[in-house]
């Protein structure tokens, strides 16, 4: 078959190929291997680029530019690498796209497009199957509202939010009848309306339960690290403070760190909103971890006084407090704090079970943490902008206490 569709290329390629025998099979083996190969030379058109291993497009090098009678020294897992270079392109043919468009909104749909390919931001869409139970579930209706709201898309008509919020406010619309112009401050404002909901003063019971999620989330994966001595929402941290006075805290999560001996402070901050028009991704989740540091300083300081002053008695073997503020954005993003206690927890995981950090095992360990946190933001996201019931089922959670924390409200926004 192999030879038959060779035969085909080289006899097409002098113009004689109706002088020949060929069966379709041969002919249809021989049009989809050449449109492989074509896509990946257009999606990696540097032979340096497709030289490395690790390349989508190493299969052309390794069949001698695209020969077809080498497709047998092509590597395993194939159609995906196929699919891979296929996906740059349509990325690159979207981003294009994207980028000169002139109409309303189209400055934030550039942005979300651009955000969506940052870190972490793509962690939702690993998360398959998507299954119709369990942690990793979501409805497709609301995975596609979530969509919309998160890329800034043309809402359908079957997908809009009710013209007047639950929290009295609502959509602008021009005045009728609409100019072509008029259309498109419509969809903008479809859009933004969809968005209305981050915000909306009605969808903050959601807010927090989407950051309590996201908390108990991370509970979950520290005790699965090797993490020691856990506590969710303490009471008595910091119990010296007045219960009524502004400087108060109360953190998410208290973790003994086996491998450094310190104890984490770490406490769950989700921006819904960006810092600003044109601000570049990850900024507003660095933002909220920067409000939580400053935000913890005395308390952090009072519950030092107290461990030096022999007051409280220290864990034996501990060293010392650490606040670790973890920022996440709706889109996805999370703050340079939450980037780097994360890859703490995995070096805490690889030492608990003696492997390496480059081992299988702390790959695939960081792989399910990192989706579980970006379907605890997107099911937040989809209650939130979709409307549908919430995150159900997680409120019996891993951890016992189902209050909801006092002190999440003021930043829930
Ligand atoms: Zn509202």
């Amino acid at each position: 078959m192999l030879e038959e569709a060779d035969l085909f290329r080289s006899v097409r390629e002098h113009g004689h190929a109706h002088l020949f025998q060929i069966t379709d099979m041969a002919k249809s083996l021989h049009d989809a291997w050449e449109s492989c190969v074509t896509s990946a030379i257009t999606a990696f058109p540097e032979q340096e680029d497709r030289a490395v291993a690790t390349c989508p497009a190493n299969w052309v090098e390794l069949t001698g530019g695209g020969e077809i009678q080498r497709l047998a020294e092509t590597p395993d897992r194939m159609q995906r690498k196929v699919s891979r270079c296929v996906n740059r392109l349509v990325a690159a043919e979207y981003a294009k796209k994207v980028s000169s468009a002139t109409h309303y909104g189209a400055v934030t749909q550039a942005q979300r497009y651009r955000d969506a390919g940052d870190a972490h931001c793509g962690d939702v869409y690993t998360a398959a199957p998507w299954l119709q139970t369990g942690e990793l579930d979501i409805s497709s209706y609301a995975l596609k509202k979530t969509l919309i709201t998160r890329f800034a898309l043309d809402v359908p008509h079957g997908m809009r939010a009710p013209r007047r919020c639950s929290c009295g406010k609502c959509i602008q619309l021009p005045d009728a009848p609409w100019s072509a112009d008029d259309v498109e401050i419509a969809q903008e404002a479809e859009r933004m309306w969809l968005r209305h909901r981050y915000t909306c003063p009605s969808a903050s019971g959601l807010r927090i339960a989407t950051h309590d999620n996201i908390a108990r989330v991370w509970y979950a994966m520290l005790e699965a690290a090797g993490f020691q001595e856990l506590a969710y929402e303490p009471r008595r941290w910091d119990a010296e403070a007045k219960s009524d006075e502004a400087e108060h805290r109360r953190p998410d999560i208290l973790a003994f760190n086996p491998c450094t001996f310190g104890r984490w402070v770490m406490d769950v901050s989700m921006a819904w909103a960006a810092v600003g028009i044109g601000a570049d991704c990850r900024l507003a989740a660095k933002a909220r971890e920067a409000y939580k540091q400053r935000a913890y300083k005395a308390s952090m300081a009072r519950v030092k006084t107290r461990h030096e002053s022999g007051e409280e008695l220290a864990q034996e073997g501990w060293l010392d407090d650490r606040f670790v503020p973890l920022g996440f954005e709706v889109g996805g993003a999370w703050g340079p704090s939450a980037v780097h206690a994360f890859h703490e927890v995995l070096e805490v995981y690889a030492q608990t079970n003696m492997v390496d950090i480059e081992h299988h095992s702390v790959i695939s360990f960081a792989t399910h943490w990192r989706e579980r946190v970006a379907m605890a933001i997107t099911r937040g996201a989809a209650a939130v902008v979709a409307r549908v019931a919430p995150l159900d089922g997680e409120a019996a959670s891993v951890v016992g206490t189902a209050d909801t924390s006092h002190e999440h409200n003021p930043d829930a926004r």
